[in-house]
């Protein structure tokens, strides 16, 4: 697979990364075997899909150290960690978060031991805090990028005022944000990313898989979906019937809508990298097929007509 570079940073990474927050996330789903979180990691690296998305917590910790203790069996350089922090939890066990420079510093020590590894390709603060300045909380980033201990800085969660304020210096080389044709808001971000060099990396890309087209009106949830609106009621049904849309686009190029979806969001600026996430090592395997979508311009349109960037 043709590796991309994140940002102005020396890293190069997959287009089609692995989002793990599955692999080890406890506190996210029930009823996660940890040995096939392992084996959709193990999947993944073998078959090119190099860059792993994880964070602090995915699991309190969990998650990294599943991955750490899976990429001992390759060599460094064929896979790449992507790693966020920003939460702890207080003296009544609540959570909270903090850009605090010694905090970020502390956080990647942390990480890095959990992970086992050298260096964290890439390291995000995972969700901006309301004190400290952002320019000074990456700052922090850019010491540990000076000592090796990271290799490209990234934010998540920031808004638009947020990623030009952490990004004064120029130091930002990647934001990631929830962004999926149900939810196309952060378009707006596209063109300070392009002007900016900053890769953007879309979080949530098939809304638990609601946009992957294998669900039915009666499909049943005991997990984050039973939660989300887009899964309720009337609008689940609007959903499922757009969805369904998408299927002339998926049989034209003999693929599952699903692939359509990812496909869609590689043709959007400074958009270079995808991590859908996987709890099947069969669904890494077909999220690849993903690369042999070459959609049209009308194709294109077609998708911005089902799902405008205006929808909610
Ligand atoms: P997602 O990628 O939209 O959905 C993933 C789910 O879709 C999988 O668990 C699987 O669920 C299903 N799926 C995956 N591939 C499929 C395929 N080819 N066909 C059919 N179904 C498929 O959502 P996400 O996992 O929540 O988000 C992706 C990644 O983004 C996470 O792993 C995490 O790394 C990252 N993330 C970051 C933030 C942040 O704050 N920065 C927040 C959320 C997520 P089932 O097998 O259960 O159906």
């Amino acid at each position: 697979m043709k590796k991309v570079q994140l940002g102005k940073s020396e890293v190069e990474a997959s287009p089609i990364a692995l989002g793990t927050n599955a692999v080890g996330g406890h506190n996210l789903y029930n009823n996660l075997d940890e040995e096939q979180g392992k084996e959709v990691v193990r999947k993944a690296i073998k078959n090119g899909v190099s860059l792993l998305d994880t964070a602090y917590i995915y699991g309190l910790g969990r998650s990294e150290e599943l991955i750490g203790e899976t990429v001992k069996e390759f060599s460094r350089d064929e896979y790449q960690i992507a790693t966020k922090g920003a939460h702890y939890f207080d003296e009544n066990k609540e959570e909270q978060i903090s850009n605090k420079p010694e905090f970020l510093k502390e956080q990647v020590e942390q990480s890095l031991k959990r992970l086992q590894v050298d260096y964290i390709d890439l390291f995000y603060i995972h969700f901006p805090d309301d004190e400290t300045p952002k320019d000074e909380a990456v700052a922090a980033l850019k010491e540990l990028k000076d000592q090796g201990k990271i290799k490209a800085i990234g934010v998540s969660n920031f808004s638009l005022e947020q990623l030009k304020e952490a990004n004064k210096d120029g130091y930002v080389d990647v934001v990631q944000l929830e962004y999926n044709l149900l939810n196309r808001e952060n378009e707006h971000i596209f063109e300070y990313t392009s002007e900016n060099n900053i890769t953007f990396i879309p979080y949530f890309p098939l809304v638990s898989g609601l946009l992957a087209g294998k669900y039915t009106e009666n499909s049943q949830f005991d997990d984050l979906r039973a939660e989300n609106p887009e899964f309720q009621g009337d609008k689940f049904k609007e959903n499922l019937k757009k969805v369904d849309e998408l299927r002339t686009i998926a049989d034209n190029h003999g693929v599952e809508v699903a692939h359509v979806v990812l496909a869609f969001y590689l043709t959007q600026p400074s958009l270079d990298v995808i991590i859908p996430g996987a709890k099947k090592p069969e669904q890494v395997i077909d999220n690849l097929t993903t690369l042999d979508v070459k959609l049209t311009e009308s194709e294109i349109e077609k998708i911005n007509q089902i799902f405008p960037v205006n929808n909610n």
